[in-house]
């Protein structure tokens, strides 16, 4: 079914072939955002560092970008830093606040965080050294409390209750005068399930400590502002709303400490050395206009349709349970998970119907783990292997959605009577 907002024109062709219901894991560049971009691919090539003008005139195209990157979160343009991506961002943001501290020797995070900064940490256990730190942590390790790896770094991982949310008396308890930095994400990339920020920040600057926010699912999905929410580091990346994938972009508080993760050039204020890739840059800005513009419909659109498509698939497939709180979540995805049905076999059946959607984190699909998400929340069940999420976006029509209701009712009926044959 083609989407019909003539937003996603540039998608028709493969947007008519397939139901996309994995937003979360990235979405489809907009056209307008690839029509911004074209000149810096092709005729304005210069390297914004030159002297001459064929290059130094980009400097107004990049500072353009900085403020639509900046307007989307409610910044100001000289506190964001562009990256490559959201893992960047986050790494670099954990290792600045350790760097600034160097006597504090704790983080505290949370069980369910994206592996970009679970395995930063498990990593910082291991090695001690917020510059070096980034060799494999062993991604199937399941989470205890406090982590085991022994290092210089302590880390305590917080538990998240059955409904996926955060007990802030938990965080407070978890604070000690060792703690240099909390990380705690915005909204869960599998469950989209919502942390309470606002809060989060609050016990972190009375308490005195540095406070970073995964932002990367909430951005162009809900309001952020970081003049109401004072985080102290924030990141978000372009390929999760309309922009390319290999560009995203750390917001620094004016007073928060800062050094690179990337050393090199003066590109980025001193803050990330290495050639700005414009045409990049200029699509996430791009992307970030239109999600600013486009956000308050986006929640009007995509959560009528993701409530057809849970109803649907909860009131039509017997022994669903959905994973995450039903309320406290951003309103285009829904997790659920099928008891007695493997995610893999049920994911390759939608496949073949067309039907994207996926079994926890895009970053970890090949890895045959079960949802370390899920998991923190349900430990006891099966819960963890036998989930999917579907993720809609803003092209999501309702005729994808009866058709992934009716296309999921199909596979999963397949599947059971496969485990119920003799
Ligand atoms: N954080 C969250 C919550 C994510 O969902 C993702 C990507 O899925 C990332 C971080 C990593 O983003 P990137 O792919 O830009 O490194």
């Amino acid at each position: 079914m083609p989407p019909t907002d003539s937003r996603f024109r540039c998608t028709l062709d493969t947007m008519a072939q397939m139901i996309y219901l994995d937003h979360n894991a990235t979405t489809p560049i907009l056209p307008e955002v690839l029509d911004a971009m074209m000149p810096c691919l092709t005729a304005e090539w210069g390297n914004p560092s030159s002297a001459y003008k064929f290059g130094s005139k980009l400097k107004s195209v990049i500072a353009t970008a900085l403020e639509q990157v900046a307007e989307l979160i409610g910044a100001h343009s000289m506190d964001v830093i562009f990256t490559s991506c959201a893992t960047e961002g986050n790494n670099a943001a954990i290792a600045a606040a350790l760097r600034a501290n160097p006597a504090k020797r704790h983080i505290v995070t949370s069980q369910v965080e994206h592996s970009s900064v679970l395995n930063y940490c498990m990593a910082l256990e291991k090695s001690g050294t917020p510059l070096l730190g980034q060799e494999g942590a062993g991604g199937g390790r399941s989470l205890g409390q406090e982590g085991a790896g022994g290092g210089p770094y302590r880390v305590t991982y917080l538990p998240v209750d059955r409904d996926g949310l955060l007990n802030l008396a938990d965080l407070e308890a978890a604070i000690t005068g060792q703690t240099a930095v909390v990380s705690l994400m915005w909204a869960n990339n599998e469950t989209a399930v919502l942390f309470p920020v606002e809060q989060v920040a609050e016990i972190c600057r009375a308490r005195g400590i540095l406070y970073h926010c995964d932002a990367v699912q909430a951005a162009g999905k809900v309001p952020i502002d970081v003049r109401k929410i004072p985080v102290d580091y924030l990141s978000v990346t372009g390929h999760k709303f309309h922009a390319p994938k290999g560009i995203g972009a750390l917001y620094v508080r004016r007073k928060a400490p800062f050094s690179p993760l990337i050393w090199g050039g003066h590109q980025e204020r001193n803050r990330r050395g290495g050639t700005e890739s414009v045409p990049l840059i200029v699509g996430l800005g791009k992307a970030a206009e239109l999600a600013r513009r486009h956000l308050p419909d986006y929640e009007k659109k995509v959560r009528p349709l993701r409530d057809q498509l849970e109803e649907g698939i909860m009131g039509s497939v017997s022994n669903t349970e959905l994973n995450g709180d039903k309320f406290q979540r951003l309103a285009n995805t829904t997790n659920i998970t099928f008891r007695g049905i493997e995610s893999e076999p049920l994911l390759i059946l939608l496949d073949k119907e067309g039907i994207c959607a996926s079994s926890g984190s895009a970053c970890l699909a090949d890895s045959d783990e079960p949802s370390h998400v899920v998991k923190a929340m349900k430990p006891t069940t099966a819960a963890s292997r036998q989930m999917i999420r579907f993720s809609l976006g803003a092209s999501t029509t309702g005729g994808e959605v009866g058709s992934a209701v009716t296309g999921v009712g199909g596979a999963t009926k397949a599947l059971q009577s496969a485990v119920t044959q003799p």
